[in-house]
């Protein structure tokens, strides 16, 4: 019994290799290595933060955690107090200062306590 094997097709016929570009030679002088630390210019207020805890990798004691938030009392608080006293009703002056959408949300590491960003609205 004669079975007919099909070998599959074998890669012998490789292009031919292509003239090698210019590579440019790597230098590997040690005495050339400077680790330059001018970069590491830390802006902390840059951290992606929200308006609600924000798991980040805190930039001070480099543990991952999950932010602290403290609203702040900013001037956009007092302008939509009177805003609301204003044309609304009175009563409604104290929305903004219990809500948090008119007060900025600082993210603090709960590790270190240092300051990791705001959230502004
Ligand atoms: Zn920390």
């Amino acid at each position: 019994m004669a079975s007919d094997k099909t070998h599959p097709p074998t890669y012998d016929q490789i292009h031919p290799p292509q003239s090698n570009p210019n590579i440019p030679t790597i230098y590997s002088n040690v005495e050339q290595f400077n680790p330059t630390p001018a970069t590491t210019t830390v802006i902390v207020t840059n951290t992606a933060v929200g308006p609600d805890p924000t798991t980040v990798t805190c930039p001070s004691c480099r543990a991952t955690v999950v932010t602290r938030l403290e609203y702040e009392t900013t001037t956009k608080t007092h302008v939509c107090a009177a805003l609301l006293c204003l044309f609304i009703c009175w009563p409604c002056v104290c929305i903004p200062y219990c809500s948090t959408s008119c007060r900025d949300a600082n993210h603090y590491c709960p590790n270190c306590g240092s300051f990791i960003g705001t959230y502004r609205k």
